[in-house]
């Protein structure tokens, strides 16, 4: 079996997928969105498929060395991101190539079925509500919100009250069997993160996620330190050497690999089973499409120490199939590869050039805030 050729597709509204195919004819899809950022990734996604043209897509632990370790270079988002897109299309040839499921070549799943959470809009306390009330009547138990927009590095009191009522809001409605995380973007200095998590413990939030920017893990572990509320960190990490320190330092309880950028579905494996030494969770990231989600969803089905999958879409504008939720949980794939079949009609209607934006965020004085 051989690689004969490859295509890279923009889709709307910011995603980037990557089509591989074999001499024989069998099709791999993979997903390598890097938001802004997906031109860059594109043209390394052309340059990564000239090393490999012509190889056996089987061998993915090989070839992924020679993508990573082959051009000197290593490492970053960019080619992180590249690297995992076309990895996760290497899974679903081979899965397809043996009629099974990814994870059965993982290991074999551990679960019958993967718990989901969903987002809430949390732009004011009644919105939060208003919005779990309406997700909730899904059968979903899980919920992610972000209560705050630009923080300053010392902010006033109004803004962990908002954060404080929405909680409070939030518990009232629903009681203590329904689990809340909330996702601070990196937008909390520690010294923010210390005071909001002290203000949310009482209310047992599942998560705070990157409470504060992850490029210093010191900086995370002194919050960690602070809190009994959970951190969770990880979608802006790149293998598992960036990986590796957030783990011995003990900087999170719960990681969150994100196999379309840290290096792909085996990468994002490895990861898990680092931190299964030190008793870590591990929740993937997705805000991605419907094929992310598939990696993702095939490398949560064998994870032992896996907490919960985060999505924003189950694919209804991309799969000819969508992924179910079903009291809370998508069933297990049974079908070979990742599982999915891209609907060729709605990727025609959803081309794109690639040209999207991440959005600016401004303090009020003008100046540059963390998105
Ligand atoms: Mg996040």
């Amino acid at each position: 079996m051989r690689i004969e050729h490859h295509q890279v597709h923009h889709v709307r509204p910011r995603h980037l997928l990557v089509r591989i195919v074999t001499d024989g004819g069998l099709v791999g899809w993979g997903e390598a969105t890097l938001e802004g950022h997906t031109l860059a990734v594109a043209g390394a996604i052309g340059q990564l498929m000239r090393m490999i043209a012509g190889e056996d897509p089987r061998r993915i632990e090989h070839l992924w060395q020679r993508m990573y370790r082959g051009s000197f270079y290593r490492g970053g988002p960019v080619l992180g991101s590249a690297i995992s897109g076309i990895e996760q299309a290497l899974w679903d040839i081979l899965g397809k190539s043996l009629n099974a499921p990814v994870h059965a070549l993982l290991g074999g799943a551990v679960r019958d079925r993967i718990r989901m959470y969903a987002q809430i809009d949390a732009s004011t306390p009644e919105r939060a509500v208003e919005d779990y009330r309406r997700k909730r009547a899904t059968g979903i138990t899980a919920f992610k919100l972000v209560p705050w927009d630009a923080v300053k590095p010392v902010d006033s009191p109004a803004v962990v009250q908002r954060v404080v009522d929405t909680m409070e809001a939030l518990r009232t409605e629903a009681g203590d069997g329904v689990d809340f995380a909330l996702d601070a973007h990196g937008r909390l200095s520690p010294a923010m993160s210390i005071r909001v998590a002290e203000a949310i413990a009482p209310y047992q939030p599942m998560f705070l996620e990157e409470p504060c920017l992850p490029e210093n893990v010191d900086a995370m572990v002194t919050v960690a330190r602070s809190t009994t509320v959970p951190i969770a960190t990880g979608e802006r990490l790149i293998t598992r050497w960036a990986f590796r320190e957030v783990i011995e330092k003990q900087a999170a309880a719960i990681l969150q690999p994100d196999p379309s950028h840290v290096g792909g579905i085996l990468e994002t494996r490895k990861i898990a089973a680092m931190a299964e030494t030190y008793y870590m969770a591990v929740a993937p990231h997705c805000p991605l499409s419907g094929v992310a989600l598939a990696a993702c969803l095939a490398v949560d089905a064998c994870l032992p120490n896996f907490l919960i999958q985060e999505h924003v879409t189950l694919g209804e504008d991309l799969l000819a199939e969508p992924f179910v939720i079903e009291g809370g949980h998508v069933a297990v794939s049974t079908k070979p590869g990742l599982g999915i079949e891209i609907d060729e009609s709605k990727l025609a209607a959803l081309a794109c050039d690639g040209h999207w934006q991440t959005p600016e965020l401004r303090h009020d004085d003008g100046a540059v805030a963390d998105w």
